[in-house]
């Protein structure tokens, strides 16, 4: 049975870059420790991922700040610790990966699933119900402490919608 550790959107442009914040940056020293705490069997990382046509596309015109863009700096890992391999690694160009049932296999397999990373209020809300949706008898966790949101009130917002759909906000 596995722990896995699922870390959303840890990349430079949503800590200090384009979309970058203060309370992103402020969790980073406790996102990179707790990936490095060994109490997780599977650690899998999420990236954020557009393209030169982002100002074209949905997002783009309700968030004209092009941010993730494929390759760039922008578009790095923040963490100290790197995907394991390519099958630790989703990609996604919206807030939600909706691969996660091919990516992390049988639900007889997993334990628990934690969820942490940026921003609360818009990615790890968004993969925290689809994993909800997918695995309704697995513990599904998020780490508050390892979460930061677009504000500090959306950030609270979305933990609050996470516990009305029963996942576990620990460290709040
Ligand atoms: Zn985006």
């Amino acid at each position: 049975m596995k722990k896995i550790l699922i870390v959303v959107d840890m990349q430079h442009d949503f800590v200090d870059g384009s979309l970058g914040t203060k309370e992103a940056q402020a969790i980073l020293p406790a996102v990179n420790e707790l990936i490095a705490s060994g109490k997780f069997d599977d650690v899998y990382f999420t990236f954020d991922t557009h393209y030169p046509d982002y100002p074209e596309t949905a997002e783009g015109k309700k968030l004209p700040v092009p941010h993730c863009i494929y390759g760039t700096e922008g578009w790095a890992l923040a963490t100290e610790t790197s995907p394991a391999d390519e099958a630790h690694i989703a990609v996604k160009n919206t807030f939600g990966y909706t691969g996660w049932a091919e990516k992390l296999g049988g639900a007889e397999e997993t334990e628990s699933i934690t969820v942490i990373g940026l921003c609360t209020d818009i990615c790890v809300v968004s993969n925290a119900l689809i994993l909800k949706a997918l695995f309704p008898e697995i513990p599904i966790f998020c780490d508050a402490s390892c979460c930061a949101g677009t504000t500090p009130e959306a950030h609270r917002a979305a933990l609050s919608v996470m516990k009305s759909c029963q996942i576990d906000v620990i460290n709040e």
